[in-house]
Formats: C-alpha cells, structure tokens, sequence
C-alpha cells in the first residue's frame, strides 16, 4: 500500500522556541502512525537538526527542508545544498512550491535538476504542482499540471519516479481559505495518476503518493483524505497550530 502523509509546511513562520514548542506538542500527542503512515515536518532551515533531534525517536516521524539549491556546491552566497541537507540526515525536500515558482521565478526545468540531485543524494523530493485560478477558470488546469510533471519528472527512470512524492496544491486554494472540494481533488488525483501511469505503467502509479495541499484544515481533511487517489495532504497554516495538526494526521487512512 503506498504511503499516505500528513505534511507539514511551517513555510518562513515560528522562532525557533516557537517550533520547539509546536513539535513538542504535536508529538506528546504520541499517535502511533502504522506503517503506510508518515508525518513530516517541512521546517525552516535553522531548524532543521532541532525538528531532527526531536522527531529521531518517533516512529515514522520525518522531517524535510522547503528547498534546496539546483548547484551542487560553489560560489552561490545565501543557498543551500542538497549535500548540506543528506550530511545533516534529512528525509525529504519540498520542491516546487508555487511560491517558489512565483517570487524566485523557479522553472520546471530548474526543478527537474533540483529533482536529479535530490535523487543522487537520497533524499525524497516532496513535488509540488498545481494551476493558477486563471487557469482553473478557463478548464485547462489538467493539461497545465500535467506539463509541469512532464518537464520535471518524466526523464526519470522507472525506479526513480517511485522515489518521488507528488502534492497537487491548487495555487486559488493556498491560504485562501477555498479549499478544493473533495471530488475536485480527486478528479485531479486521478487523473495525475493515469498520467502517472501512461508513462510508467499501472503498478508503478499505483506505488506513488500524491497529496492534496490548499486550506486542509482539522474540519476537511478526513472528507479529502478519504478520496481514493488522495493519499494525504501537505498543509500550510493549519500545521502551525498543534490541535489542528493533530487532528489531520488522525484524519490519514
Ligand atoms: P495552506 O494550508 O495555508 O493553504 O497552505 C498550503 C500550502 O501551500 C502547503 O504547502
């Protein structure tokens, strides 16, 4: 059964003591994830080894920076490599986000090279997709998405696409308080996944989780991750707060 992940994505929010805390709250919570569950928690880089250390003893508990740089190393003052990452034991990078791909003008073939080193490193890229409200409006978000997975994954080998998680995030859903109903995620979902598997076959798609991401909220989460194709979701302000969190990653199947 593929993995079905409660994600967190704290973006630039939190001091550290306030990270602290929410971890510390969230995880005295002590729920037991079995073992197609995971928990992850996209931090910032500063707290990175701090959500390590915290998380380390918990079963299925993971963390995951936010970005990394398409450089393997050099004169490139301010980013962060993925060899800094693997060298700290980090799990999992979030890659693709919209407001990656808006204010630092990231491109999908920027992302497939983010993608490939992530690979080379052993870290699990987190990858982000999803239409703009324009593109929603005018009915042609399938063909949009399908384009960004196209250009940034589908270079990869049979054994490297199961290595990828996929999140769908709605760009008019994020922080919008819109949330995509649940038979739009799904449609979504699926349809990702039969592009998913015209490429790589049935068995393959079949492997890899896709999460839904936008205004997931204690009160909606169990009706989107009830959807068949919807494996779990990554969550922005609503994994800020401890209660809610908790509440969603009691709402995985
Ligand atoms: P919100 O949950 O705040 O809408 O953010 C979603 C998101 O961007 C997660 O990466």
């Amino acid at each position: 059964m593929r993995k079905q992940i409660a994600a967190a994505n704290w973006k630039m929010n939190c001091t550290y003591q306030a990270g602290e805390q929410l971890l510390d709250e969230i995880l005295s919570a002590s729920i037991a994830l079995k073992d197609h569950q995971q928990t992850i928690f996209a931090v910032p880089f500063p707290y990175l080894i701090m959500a390590k250390s915290e998380t380390e003893n918990e079963n299925n508990y993971f963390v995951a920076a936010q970005n990394c740089y398409n450089k393997k190393s050099g004169a490139y003052t301010g980013e962060v490599s993925v060899e800094m990452l693997q060298s700290i034991g980090i799990p999992f990078c979030v890659l693709g986000h919209s407001e990656r791909r808006e204010y630092f003008q990231e491109s999908n073939k920027m992302l497939a090279e983010k993608t490939d080193l992530c690979l080379q490193y052993d870290i699990t890229p987190i990858f982000c997709c999803g239409e703009p409200l324009n593109i929603r409006e005018a009915g042609t978000q399938n063909s949009y998405v399908e384009t960004q997975l196209k250009e940034s994954l589908f270079h990869l080998s049979e054994k490297d696409i199961k290595r990828i998680v996929i999140a769908y995030e709605p760009i008019w859903a994020i922080g919008t308080g819109k949330t995509a109903t649940s038979d739009q995620a799904q449609e979504m979902h699926a349809y990702l996944r039969s592009v998913l598997a015209k490429q790589y076959g049935e068995a393959v798609a079949a492997e890899i989780s896709i999460l839904y991401g936008g205004s997931v909220k204690a009160n909606n989460a169990k009706e989107l991750f009830s959807q068949p194709d919807v494996d779990g979701g990554l969550v922005g302000g609503a994994s800020l707060n401890a209660g809610e969190f908790i509440t969603i990653i009691n709402s995985l199947k």
